[in-house]
């Protein structure tokens, strides 16, 4: 797994009048990502060189806890997605032992001789991502979706490439939230499941896009099921892959 931890003492510089001034993290990020490129044997410079580029196209962060004047912030930065020409690179910042915020910046491989088009990541870049993603214990809530820039295509499962308008979209993680649409009873299965089994069809509360996926829930509870009950909607990691949707009530 190759990522870089980078540290950094916050200075007169880097603050506000409370805490850290907020946009530095995305300089921080920035800076990280030169040093993972460098890390992985190609250091910006070369890539620059051989004409290629790699804008930004998305930059997030969320911030959990205030860090100020004086305090050590540590972060650690690693390729987590890519797409066929694009990529995303995570940032997890900790201070003290704290988790103090959480980015994510999207780039875009170009040619940069051709006006910046896309072009597909090269192979040393999509391998550092294959290592770099742990195989996650249980599961995490929500799925991943992705959403055109171009013309605003919403899409579950992820595209690569905006099917609509062939876009470039940018990859998100929806939230939990979910709303049971319909459901059914399954009584052949396919390998690796063991029937009868419950499966749903959802909405999600922050996405036009429905997803279906196995119900987890008490015998007395699917009973009970009727159509609009919350749920909470994670993705079980590693194989199979079906979407678990939640009874939460
Ligand atoms: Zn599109």
């Amino acid at each position: 797994m190759t990522t870089v931890l980078c540290t950094h003492r916050l200075t007169m510089g880097d603050v506000d009048a409370v805490q850290v001034y907020a946009p530095n993290y995305f300089r921080w990020m920035e800076q990280s990502t030169q040093e993972l490129l460098e890390a992985l044997g190609h250091p910006l410079m070369e890539i620059i060189r051989r004409g290629f580029g790699t804008p930004a196209v998305k930059a997030v962060c969320e911030y959990f806890s205030p860090v100020g004047l004086g305090d050590v912030l540590e972060w650690t930065t690693g390729i987590s997605r890519a797409g066929t020409s694009s990529f995303d690179v995570s940032h997890e910042f900790r201070c003290g032992g704290r988790d103090v915020a959480r980015g994510l910046m999207t780039h875009v491989w170009t040619d940069v001789s051709s006006g910046q088009r896309p072009v597909p990541v090269p192979d040393w870049l999509r391998a550092a991502v294959m290592a770099a993603v742990p195989a996650l214990p249980g599961s995490v809530p929500g799925v991943l979706l992705s959403t055109c820039s171009e013309c605003g295509r919403v899409a579950y499962p992820a595209e690569e490439e905006c099917l609509a308008c062939g876009a470039i979209p940018v990859a998100s993680q929806s939230g939990a939230d979910a709303k049971l649409v319909t459901w059914t009873t399954v009584h052949q299965p396919p390998p690796g499941f063991t029937a009868p089994y419950v499966l749903g069809w959802a909405e999600l509360a922050d996405a036009p896009v429905p997803v279906l996926g196995r119900l987890t829930a008490a015998d007395a509870q699917i009973k009970a099921l009727r159509a609009g009950m919350p749920l909470r909607v994670t993705t079980a990691s590693g194989p199979p892959g079906l979407l678990l949707l939640e009874v939460s009530a």
